[in-house]
């Protein structure tokens, strides 16, 4: 097995700490607070490989950044490139992936849009962008299910799953929970059709049912609601005329608008879900999911390739005559893609 060595590491108040972390495993650090868990894996380990990584950069290029302090350590073996997430980082939403939260995203997207030629059959003519690999992006995205890597679609078994007894009395713990908004409006609902709510729910009115479940179309019901007034000093009544959406939809956009897993965790008993058949689960569109990396040694980027199969002679053109530093760009003889990789 391959390992990370670090040896007489003195970073500071670490003294002369050694340690052997393997490759290709899960690997925690538990310590009370103080103990030295960041020294070691931030400011040693990461700090480290940050500083290998920017010492591969041209020379001019090492001018315009920060110059770091060599974490102190005698000796750091087998150690590869690193990303750092940061645990406070509270920007997480479920489309989230450790590519996302580092921006690592964006960079494999560059790659893949300069190494990816046609896929069999050539389906895709135009050059390729990095925003085809990007499944947040319109050009990216799977258009069958928007992203989402699934298809989820709220079900009246699931909504009422004990359709013998009463909706509000053990029928259903969707309308009798408290994640429905038009659930208080059940009541009225029933009134409006004259159905008796504390029948078995398949003994109520079709209409009824299909109402409460599919909504009204946009037909209003005359809705009266009564409670306690917040300062708890009297009684309100409200009343008005609303349409209702129905359970399934009203769940259905309750969990797409769900902001974490924790929250959308409450929806899914009453969800089917399953992967998205068009991307697999990838959420990304059809461009993304079917061309293929050039095979190793070919001179010929995916753009020049896709201009090839467009039946154009004309090479392909770099964006700019000059880098951003005035320096001509150079022709890569590797690539054929002047100034990019
Ligand atoms: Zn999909």
């Amino acid at each position: 097995m391959a390992w990370i060595e670090l040896t007489g590491v003195r970073t500071h108040n670490l003294r002369g700490v050694d340690v052997r972390i393997p490759h290709g495993t899960i690997t925690a650090f538990t310590g009370v607070s103080g103990s030295g868990k960041s020294s070691l894996v931030m400011d040693t380990l990461h700090a480290e490989a940050q500083l290998r990584y920017v010492e591969g950069f041209d020379p001019y290029v090492r001018k315009f950044l920060t110059p770091r302090d060599r974490p102190r350590v005698d000796r750091v073996r087998g150690l590869t490139a690193t990303l750092a997430v940061d645990q406070r980082n509270a920007n997480r939403n479920p489309h989230s992936t450790l590519g996302t939260l580092t921006g690592v995203d964006a960079y494999l997207g560059l790659v893949f849009a300069r190494l990816a030629p046609l896929a069999d059959g050539g389906t895709w003519t135009g050059p390729l962008h990095p925003a085809q690999f990007d499944p947040h992006t319109r050009d990216g995205i799977c258009h069958t299910c928007v992203g989402a890597r699934e298809l989820v679609a709220a079900l009246p078994e699931l909504v009422v799953p004990h359709p013998e007894l009463p909706v509000l009395a053990g029928g259903s713990d969707w309308f009798a929970g408290p994640l429905s908004n038009e659930a208080a409006y059940l009541p009225s609902l029933a009134a409006q059709h004259g159905a008796d709510l504390t029948l078995p729910w398949r003994a109520l009115p079709e209409a009824f049912r299909r109402a409460a479940l599919h909504g009204t179309g946009g037909a209003t019901v005359p809705v009266t609601l009564t409670g306690t007034n917040r300062k708890r000093t009297g009684e309100y009544t409200y009343r008005a005329d609303t349409a209702l959406t129905g359970a399934l939809a009203e769940i259905e956009a309750a969990y797409a608008a769900a902001g974490t897993d924790q929250a959308k965790r409450l929806y899914r008993p009453f969800l089917d879900r399953r992967a998205c058949p068009d991307c697999a689960g990838t959420g990304l569109g059809p461009i993304a999911r079917t061309v293929t990396r050039a095979p190793t040694g070919s001179s010929t980027s995916g753009r020049a390739r896709a201009r090839r199969a467009a039946g154009s002679s004309t090479p392909a053109r770099p964006r700019g005559s000059r880098t951003a530093t005035g320096r001509p760009r150079r022709s890569c003889g590797g690539c054929a893609e002047p100034g990019y990789i």
